[in-house]
């Protein structure tokens, strides 16, 4: 039987990356009766929060793809989040380690930038150079015994190629020699990525593997450990990544990418999985609006779009705007946007700020309109009236995008912890620094409270709006 699975790392705000992999999963397990399973990949403990964990598990169901086995339905192969697992991958670097698969590593941090530097220098990619490869067996247990840190790395063979068939790219063929000898597990004792990836794949039964390019070039240290361990292999798809009009590749630098920024402007649900999962499916001119049972039915991963994944922001508003005129009924479409509108308690936490500076209810919507708005109209013009020159807003502006960026959280507190870290940086009082903002983010300098208003916003709408601002 098919097993799919999605394997976000809850690092960041949940991409639209994450949901067109999730989407071609979905339907792939869809296709072929199969099942479709979301294991959280949180081994980087330094960059993974619950945080965005719940944000990624509520940005997939918003976007209607719902899994039969994860971290909050549980399942027959659980636990489904790799941290709760740690404990289960030690054995299997132990059988590495005694079939002579693996080797114990006590290069320090020191050396290995060391060593780094000297092939950067040469002109030579960074790679391991096998300095702890040939340590006796005696010499480790002592320096084990003397309690000096270690990593397990695999041994990766010297010669020929790593030969496979990718279910998108056909044959491949990646020499061995420019595969390094990768860390399994680190010196906390936790697995990295490739290690836990493999594993859970084998444990959960995983048949077909469906991700992003990115990861084509590791398929190589994952073959090599499901060889060691003498485990079948899944088949793999690397899906090509979506990318801008330009051909860049998509990052939040240049486009919103985030999916609770897509939910916030308004984009439902249907229209955005119609978007991607045309990316899955050759169609011809005209029939672009597909439900998902549609695509399901269509959906065919022998013979993917040829176009390439662009992400077309203006096609996307194009079938947006058909969803919501030709799908909905106006019943249907009034209780949507109401439902929109109250996501994320945008309109009731909204109104309750606006409640002590209003006299007449009318007042309303200038006053708060811009907690739903997609755009706020800047210009500027909407600028003029500060009493710091342009120059100086925007060198605020500048300091506060940067400095929101490094926020892991984002709430009032944080925000405000940030700004005031930015008036100080400055030398300015955080008085002077607020009103470029408060234009920024509402397009207006009368408004509701600065920072409750972007903690509502979310982090995705605010980098907008300060792009937009600073562009
Ligand atoms: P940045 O915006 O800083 O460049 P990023 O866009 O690469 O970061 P990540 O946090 O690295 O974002 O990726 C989050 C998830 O989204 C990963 O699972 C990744 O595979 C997926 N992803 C990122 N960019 C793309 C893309 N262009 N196409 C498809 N999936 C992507
Ligand atoms: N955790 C990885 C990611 O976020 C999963 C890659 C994979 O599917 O193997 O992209």
């Amino acid at each position: 039987p098919v097993r799919v699975r999605i394997a976000p790392s809850p690092t960041g705000e949940p991409h639209v990356g994450t949901a067109y992999i999730a989407l071609f999963n979905w339907l792939f397990a869809r296709k072929n009766n199969g099942t479709f399973i979301l294991r959280i990949e949180d081994t980087d403990a330094t960059r993974s929060t619950p945080e965005f964990e719940e944000k990624v598990l509520d940005a997939l169901k918003w976007c209607g793809l719902t899994w039969a086995e994860g971290p909050d339905v549980g399942g027959p192969y659980g636990p489904y989040r790799q941290s709760d697992r740690k404990d289960m991958y030690q054995p299997y670097a132990q059988e590495l380690l005694d079939k002579g698969h693996a080797f114990r590593c006590f290069c320090t941090p020191e050396r290995l930038e060391q060593m780094r530097e000297a092939q950067r220098a040469a002109g030579k990619p960074p790679k391991y150079d096998g300095h702890c490869l040939n340590l006796t067996a005696e010499e480790v247990t002592t320096r084990m015994a003397a309690g000096e840190p270690s990593v397990v790395r695999m041994k990766i063979p010297t010669e020929g190629s790593c030969d496979f068939t990718d279910g998108v790219y056909g044959d491949v063929s990646i020499p061995w020699d420019s595969v390094d000898m990768q860390v399994l597990i680190k010196a906390d004792g936790m697995p990295t990525y490739h290690m836990a990836n493999v594993i859970d794949d084998h444990l959960m039964k995983i048949t077909h593997v469906a991700r992003g390019e990115e990861w084509l070039a590791s398929v190589p240290k994952h073959i090599l450990l499901y060889r060691y361990f003498g485990w079948d292999q899944p088949v793999f798809m690397h899906l090509s990544l979506m990318r801008n009009a330009d051909k860049s590749k998509l990052s939040k630098r240049k486009n919103p990418t985030s999916i609770s920024y897509y939910s916030a402007l308004g984009y439902l649900p249907e229209a955005l999985m119609n978007f991607l999962g045309l990316f899955f499916i050759q169609i011809a001119e005209g029939e672009e609006m597909l439900t998902m049972a549609e695509l399901i039915e269509k959906f065919d991963p022998d013979n993917l779009s040829k176009a390439g994944a662009i992400f077309d922001v203006q096609k996307l508003d194009w079938l947006n705007g058909r969803w919501l005129r030709e799908k909905l009924e106006p019943d249907q479409f009034v209780a949507r946007v109401l439902e929109w509108a109250m996501e994320n308690g945008r309109l009731t936490e909204g109104l309750k700020l606006a409640q002590s500076r209003i006299s007449r209810l009318g007042e309303l919507p200038p006053l708060a309109g811009f907690l739903l708005a997609g755009d706020v109209g800047l210009s500027p013009a909407s600028f003029a009236g500060l009493k710091t020159s342009p120059a100086e807003t925007l060198a605020i502006l500048n300091a506060v995008q940067a400095d929101l960026e490094k926020l892991i959280e984002w709430n009032v507190e944080a925000i405000d912890g940030a700004l005031r870290g930015v008036a100080d940086g400055l030398g300015k009082k955080l008085r002077v620094v607020t009103p470029p903002l408060f234009v920024a983010i509402s397009g207006s300098s009368r408004s509701l409270p600065l920072f409750d208003s972007m903690a509502l916003l979310g982090r995705s709408v605010v980098r907008q709006r300060l792009k937009i601002a600073t562009g």
